[in-house]
Order: structure tokens, then sequence, then C-alpha cells
């Protein structure tokens, strides 16, 4: 990232909601379920299935905690009502994890069944590393207690990763691979580019060497070549590419032209700001888009 770009990361905070809001609209589907549905039905007419994403990751009560089970439930409901090739994703926090682990569990343990019974699925996103065992456990409980369509998030970045792969490997598991976005420390992370890379590919090989389900998730154009060229010969019904609505559009249809199931990831709800910030942050031209957006406040437009 450039000087220019880097400096403007950090100022982000400080850049009004408004233009953040604006700037980061391709990123989200809306604030509401309506929104959503009318995101999810546009992606599948062009071929892409998606998982949704209720925002809201900073809660404080349990009631919070209700509220985004049962903004889940509605979103569920959506999916079957309008015949949506979507599922949902989750964080746990969001469900009260660091709050109360019981609620955190029942709360989970509902949506899934909720799903299950509608024949959709559940992605159990993952936060930083100090929700990873916890999550992961929660993941096998679900499992051991019969729910096969809900699935977990392995980072790359972690250095405990590869051997979570094979802890889970009798699972035939549903995983989603990713760099994993958390500011994590040496002694649990890799902090390299290239090292993240490499693990994310040994990551990659242990999954496709499996039995389970792999969704790759990235768009680093560097893995996407790795990932195509390793799921040629491997069933589509083993592997889907994944990526962020908003991120790589062009290469999102291209890998679907090319045959391969791919899924984006909607994020919707009132919530949207730290969302924002973080795809934001990752954007390598958020300096431009920034500055392009307050300019275009500062200086008024002509009339055509
Ligand atoms: C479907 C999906 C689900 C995810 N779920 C999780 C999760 O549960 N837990 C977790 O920790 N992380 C999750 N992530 C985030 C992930 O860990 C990475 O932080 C993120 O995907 C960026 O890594 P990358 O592999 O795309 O590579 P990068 O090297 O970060 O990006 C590669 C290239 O993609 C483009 N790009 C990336 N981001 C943007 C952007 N915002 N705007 C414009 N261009 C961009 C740029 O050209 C960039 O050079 C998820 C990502 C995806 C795609």
């Amino acid at each position: 990232m450039r000087l220019f770009d880097r400096a403007v990361v950090r100022v982000l905070p400080a850049v009004p909601r408004s233009v953040v809001r604006r700037v980061a609209s391709p990123y989200i589907a809306g604030s509401t379920l309506d929104d959503a549905r009318r995101v999810v039905a546009g992606l599948n007419a062009e071929g892409m299935r998606a998982t949704v994403d209720v925002l809201g990751e900073e809660i404080a009560r349990p009631d919070e905690a209700e509220a985004i089970a049962r903004a889940y439930r509605d979103a569920l409901a959506a999916i079957t009502e309008d015949g949506l090739e979507a599922n949902i994703s989750i964080k746990l926090t969001g469900f009260g994890l660091k709050l109360d682990e019981g609620l955190c569990r029942e709360l989970v343990f509902g949506l899934v069944a909720d799903a299950h019974r509608r024949g959709t699925f559940v992605r159990l996103d993952m936060e930083d590393s100090s929700t990873t065992d916890a999550t992961l456990e929660l993941y096998r409980a679900l499992r051991a207690a019969g729910h096969d369509g809900v699935g977990v998030v392995l980072q790359a970045a972690l250095r405990r990763t590869l051997s979570d792969v094979e802890e889970l490997a009798a699972l035939e598991p549903s995983v989603r691979l990713c760099k994993g976005i958390y500011v994590e420390p040496p002694s649990v992370a890799y902090q390299g580019f290239d090292e993240i890379r490499t693990s994310f590919v040994a990551c990659l090989d242990a999954l496709l060497a499996g039995t389970g389900h792999v969704a790759i998730a990235t768009h680093d154009e560097w893995l996407i070549e790795r990932a195509v060229e390793r799921v040629d010969g491997v069933g589509s019904g083993r592997y889907e590419m994944q990526m962020l609505l908003g991120v790589r559009a062009d290469r999102a249809r291209r890998l679907v032209a090319d045959g391969h199931p791919l899924r984006i990831y909607v994020p919707y709800g009132e919530q949207w700001y730290e969302y924002s910030l973080r795809r934001l942050q990752e954007n390598p031209k958020v300096a431009g888009y920034v500055a392009k957006d307050v300019l275009s406040r500062l200086v008024p437009r002509r009339s055509a």
C-alpha cells in the first residue's frame, strides 16, 4: 500500500461516518433484510450463491444476543420464502460468547435447528484467537448432536491451523479457509505476507486431501490461481470459492464463467460502521475513494 493510502487508513476512524458510509456502500447490502434479499437475488441471477451476515459484533447485554438470533431467524425465513441460494454466517460473540457461554450455546443450537428444518446451512465465522477454542468446541458439539448443516472457519495466519485441520478431519468438516483478519501477536500468528500465503496453501492441500467440503475465501490473485490448479479434478460438490460483496466482483464473475461454484458474503444491518472500516482498511485504493468522496462534497457538482 502506498504511503498516502497508509496514512488515510490510520485516520479513517476520524473520517465522518457519512463519508465512511458512502465510500463503504459497495461492501454492504444495506440496512434492512429487504436490502439483503434484493442483493442476494441479484447475485443468484448471476449464478452466485450467497451467505448472509447480520452485522453486529459488539454486544453488552443478553437481549442484544437474542435480538441478533431473531434477526438471523428472520433471514433464514426470508431465504426459504424467496427460494434463495443462500445460507447464513454468524459470529459467536454476537450471540454472547464472551457474555454468557450458556446463552450463546442455546441460541446457536436453536438457530442451527431452525436452519436444519429449512434445509439450509449455518457457518460459524472465526473471530480473534481468544475465541478459536470455544468456536471449534461449539462446532464439535453441534456435529456431535447430529447437525451436519453447519461449518466452521479456519484462518491460515494462525500457527495452529494446520493441526486444527488434522484434528477436525475425522468429522468430514465443512471448512471455510481464509487468511484471517484479526491482528494477532507473533507467538500466535504468522506475520509475513508470504508466510501466510504458504500456510494457506498447506492448509488447503490438507483440506482437499481429506473428505470434507472446502470454501476457499480469498481475493488474493496468487492464491486464487493456486486454488484453481488444485481443485482441477476435484468434484464441484467438494469446494467453492468465496469472496466478499463489493470486492473483486469482476474476478468473481470470471470464476463463475469458468465453472467454479462461488459464494458471496453479504453483510447487512444497521451496525455497518465497524465492518465498513475493516473493508476500507484492506482496500488498496482507499485513499483515492475517500479523497474523491470528500472532494465531491466540497466542490459543488455542475449540473449537466
Ligand atoms: C467470504 C469470506 C469470508 C471471510 N470470513 C472470515 C472469518 O470468518 N474470519 C476472518 O478472520 N476473516 C474472514 N475473512 C477475511 C479474510 O481473512 C481476509 O482478511 C480478507 O479476505 C483479505 O485477505 P485476502 O485473502 O483477500 O488477501 P489480500 O492480500 O488482503 O487481498 C488480495 C487483493 O484483493 C483485493 N482486496 C482485498 N480486500 C479489498 C477491499 N476491501 N477492497 C478492494 N479490494 C480488496 C486487493 O486487490 C488485494 O490486493 C473472510 C473473507 C472472505 C472472502
